[in-house]
Formats: C-alpha cells, sequence, structure tokens
C-alpha cells in the first residue's frame, strides 16, 4: 500500500468521497484496487461510488452556490498554486506510481497544474462586470460573468493532476461549485489535490471529490438538474456518449477529445531542431498523450537523413520504472492500451513498413510492467492502422510526402482536429500551411503543447471548447446582460 503524507485516509474507507467540506467514509467492500502500472504492486483499495455519492456530492455543490467575491476566489486559486508548489515532488511521486510515467516528468506535471491556477488568479478582472460604451436604445447596459451553476469535471488517466487543474481552476476563478471525478486508473493524485484543498478553508461543497463508476456517475452528472456544464477529458467515444446523455437536459458540455496530430517536416526544415522537438513531444507519458505526434510526415528528399538523426537519438532513450532517475519512459497504463499499439505496429510491419527502432514485443502475459520499446517504422503506407487511428503509445510511423497540397491533404485527411505541427525554414511557407491545417493548436518549428496561458482545444471530433487563456475562463460562467433604463 502507497504510504504517503499527503493521503492520510487511504487506509480508511473514507478518501473516496470529499463532499460537502468533509471526507465522507463509505460502508461496504473497497473493491477498487489501484496498482503500479510498473510492477503491479496494490497502491490503494477504495470503495467504489455510484450514482447515489454522485447526487449527494451534487446537491452539496448545489448548496454551496453563493457567489464568491473576487478576493476569496484569488486566495484559493493561489493556496492551491502554493499547496501543489509546496508538495511537488510527493505529488510527483504519486502521479509516477499510480501512472507510470516518470517521476521527473511527473514533477513539471505538477508545476503545469499550478500554472493554471495562477494563470487563473492574476487573471480574475476579465470575469468582472463592465458596463457597454455604447448606450443602445438609451439604456446603460451591464454584462455580469455569473456562475454557471455545478460543473462536472471529469479527468483521464494521462495527465491526472494537470487535466483537473485545467478545469477545476476555471471553475474555481468563475466561481462555480464542481464535482471532480478522476479515472478510475489514477484517482490518488486528485485525492491528495483535496487533501491540499481541504486545509485552505474553501466553503463546504465548492469542490468536491467522488471515485468510482464511470458509466453511472456520468450518467447522473448528464441527467441531475443542478449540473449545468460537464467538462471532460478522454476518448472520442465516451466524448459522443456524453452528448447523446446530455441533449435532452441542454447542458454547457466542454469536451477535450481524441487527436491524431500529423508532424509534418518538410524539405528545408532544421532537422536536428524537429528530431528534439518530436522526441520530446513524442515519448512524453510513452507516447499516451492527446498532442503525441501520431503520424510524422517527412519531405522524401530528406527522409534517410531524418531518419538516421531520428533513430540515433531514440536509441538513448531508457525504458524502465518510473521513479528511476534515468527512466525517459516508463510503462503503458494497462494491457488494452499495450495490445492497441502491439496492433499497430504489427498491422504496418504486414503492410510493408520497415523497423528503424524498436521491435514487436511478445504478447503481453501480465496486466503490469507493460514497457513499450520506443519504436520508429519507415515506409509506413498510408492506409495503415497507425497513420489512421490514434495509437497512443510509443510508436513513430514515418511516411514520405513529394507536395506541399499532398501532405496537407493527408493532414487534415482524419476526423480529428486537436494538434499539429510543422517544421520548415521558410515563414511564407508556414503561414501558407497553418492557415489550411485544421486543427486547434499547430506548431511552427515547435512541437511544444499546451500552456495555461492560451487557449487550447480541438476542432471536428476532437471536441469543443477551450481550456487555458481568456478563452478557457469563460467555460464556466453564464454572461446576464442588464439593460436599464436609468
Ligand atoms: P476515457 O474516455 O476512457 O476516460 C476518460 C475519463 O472518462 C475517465 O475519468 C473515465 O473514468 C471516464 N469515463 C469513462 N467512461 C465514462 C462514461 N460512460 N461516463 C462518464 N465518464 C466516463 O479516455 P482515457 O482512455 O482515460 O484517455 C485517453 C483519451 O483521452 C485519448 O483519446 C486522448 O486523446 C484523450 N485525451 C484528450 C485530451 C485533450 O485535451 N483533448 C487530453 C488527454 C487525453
Amino acid at each position: 500500500m502507497l504510504d504517503s503524507p499527503l493521503l492520510p485516509r487511504l487506509a480508511t474507507s473514507a478518501a473516496s468521497a470529499y463532499i460537502g467540506g468533509s471526507w465522507f467514509a463509505v460502508p461496504g467492500p473497497r473493491d477498487l484496487h489501484v496498482t503500479n502500472p510498473a510492477d503491479g504492486r496494490l497502491l490503494a483499495e477504495l470503495p467504489m461510488l455510484g450514482a447515489d455519492e454522485a447526487e449527494r456530492a451534487i446537491e452539496a455543490a448545489a448548496a454551496s452556490a453563493e457567489q464568491p467575491s473576487e478576493d476569496d476566489r484569488r486566495a484559493w486559486l493561489e493556496g492551491i498554486a502554493a499547496g501543489l508548489t509546496e508538495n511537488r515532488r510527493e505529488l510527483g511521486r504519486i502521479i509516477s506510481l499510480e501512472n507510470g510515467k516518470p517521476w521527473k516528468e511527473a514533477e513539471a506535471e505538477v508545476d503545469y497544474a499550478a500554472s493554471f491556477f495562477r494563470y487563473a488568479a492574476s487573471h480574475l478582472e476579465r470575469l468582472r462586470s463592465h458596463q457597454l460604451r455604447e448606450r443602445p436604445r438609451g439604456h446603460g447596459w451591464v454584462v455580469h460573468y455569473r456562475p454557471v451553476g455545478v460543473a462536472a469535471l471529469i479527468v483521464p488517466w494521462n495527465f491526472p493532476l494537470a487535466m483537473t487543474a485545467k478545469k477545476l481552476s476555471a471553475a474555481l476563478a468563475a466561481g462555480a461549485p464542481s464535482v471532480l471525478k478522476p479515472a478510475t486508473l489514477t484517482p490518488l493524485s486528485s485525492i491528495a489535490l483535496l487533501e491540499i484543498i481541504d486545509s485552505l478553508g474553501l466553503p463546504g461543497g465548492m469542490v468536491n471529490l467522488i471515485v468510482g463508476d464511470s458509466r453511472s456517475i456520468g450518467r447522473v452528472f448528464c441527467e441531475h438538474p443542478a449540473v449545468r456544464s460537464i467538462s471532460f477529458t478522454g476518448s472520442t467515444e465516451v466524448g459522443r456518449l456524453l452528448l447523446r446523455q446530455a441533449a435532452p437536459h441542454i447542458k454547457r458540455l466542454t469536451l477535450e477529445l481524441g487527436g491524431n496530430a500529423p508532424f509534418i517536416v518538410c524539405g528545408d526544415a532544421d532537422l536536428d531542431s524537429a528530431v528534439e522537438h518530436l522526441i520530446q513531444n513524442k515519448f512524453r507519458c510513452a507516447g499516451q498523450t492527446c498532442v503525441c505526434a501520431n503520424r510524422v510526415y517527412v519531405d522524401s528528399a530528406v527522409a534517410s537523413a531524418f531518419t538516421d538523426r531520428l533513430v540515433r537519438r531514440v536509441a538513448k532513450l531508457n525504458v524502465g520504472d518510473g521513479l528511476q532517475p534515468e527512466t525517459d519512459l516508463g510503462p503503458l497504463i494497462n494491457r488494452a492500451g499495450f495490445e492497441k499499439v502491439r496492433g499497430h505496429v504489427e498491422d504496418a510491419l504486414q503492410r510493408g513498413a520497415r523497423c528503424e527502432a524498436g521491435e514487436l514485443p511478445p504478447e503481453p502475459t501480465e496486466e503490469w510492467g507493460l514497457f513499450f520499446p520506443p519504436t520508429v517504422l519507415s515506409g509506413v503506407p498510408h492506409d495503415a492502422r497507425c497513420v489512421a487511428e490514434e495509437t497512443f503509445g510509443p510508436l513513430i510511423p514515418l511516411i514520405e510526402f513529394g507536395s506541399e497540397s499532398q501532405v496537407l491533404e493527408w493532414a487534415n485527411g482524419t476526423e480529428f482536429g486537436l494538434a499539429a505541427y510543422l517544421f520548415t525554414a521558410d515563414a511564407e511557407r508556414a503561414r501558407r500551411m497553418i492557415g489550411r491545417l485544421h486543427f486547434g493548436h499547430a506548431g511552427y518549428n515547435s512541437g511544444t503543447g499546451p500552456t495555461a496561458e492560451a487557449p487550447f482545444g480541438g476542432w471536428k471530433a476532437s471536441g469543443f471548447g477551450r481550456e487555458g487563456g481568456r478563452e478557457g475562463l469563460m467555460e464556466f460562467v453564464e454572461p446576464q446582460t442588464v439593460p436599464s433604463s436609468t
């Protein structure tokens, strides 16, 4: 069992629910087992909660729906950011243990999470009421930004703390009470976050946590009238389900869904820089991120030079237990994830691709220790599964292209529109091509992902709504317009 000063309640049955400002002991079996994906070690046994507890949490949130002052909201946001930073090392350890990612990467996730609370704290003036300069119809017009109501926050396992921070910082900035549902694979960092929040003395019900069965809790979120906004990060499949379930109840949704990011290397690009950006972009969380390059298109004139450089760089990567300091890639999260990546490699090889780095690992025999070698395949045909689907693992498929129009057609030929990357030394070509890429995030000579200061979100089947930046701060407010004849 995981022993952590940030998780004092793991030995009791009161860690699965934080409702109305208190930890909530739930009798019954503790049948949710959280394990370390590196070695299968049991980290925690928690009660698996469901619809009843979800309703209770929503009602506690609804009861706290007073509009908090800007000073209070700023103090909460700053307090959480400071609490995260103070506990950076231990939170990083918890994330690494439950998710498998390298500890140093997990610490960077804590910094990233804290940056969202800091950004929101320092931009609350954007949510102030304001008077229009114009006086249409001879009236004075004031616009207020009211909290939306109860916000339901559903987060995935790949950035368990950062994805929570993106949503919770915006909800608190708006003054909207929330109910957080972490992924059952990685609930411990959210529980630790709630321990930090508990010490800050927020009004009871402002932030609630419920760990449990996704389907039943998700359904309650969609159907309960007090929930006015659902913010979800996860697969497109579950996003579609939530849309369907919420439709009869007309709820606000923010959907951060799957990606299938193209990474385009033009013939005039700085190849060393493109390789380094690809390594940093692709192997974070062992390739299990929504903004990871999923298909790498290289101008055929530089394909062999690029491949050589990439293969040499990949050979330096260490795969292993996330707590070991030399580890660059940890294990994949579970067997289904491993089998998907393995299936993509096998399929591409069968279609004639060549293996430049890595190898096809044997089929797994255990549920843990699923270390997948960083793999580079060249000559990948366009109809391979790893080109059409999001692999979510450490596979780089290289596809050669001959012209700008061809690569743009291929890059956009997906239902997804989350992230894309373009490497070229020609600024005019970059301007032209980025203008034609149908993605919400388009890196130019950069593989960087989102940041707290800029809006991030998808187009098409990658979802809608934004996190980060001033657009992200508007996700949990309802504008109220007040015309006045006086
Ligand atoms: P997932 O959809 O299976 O799960 C995400 C969350 O939804 C988890 O908390 C899960 O417990 C919950 N969930 C599952 N079924 C549910 C249901 N019926 N009702 C309510 N909640 C339910 O996704 P995942 O496997 O955890 O994450 C991987 C996916 O997330 C990938 O497709 C990835 O691209 C996407 N993702 C997107 C972003 C983004 O910002 N766009 C960021 C990270 C991950």
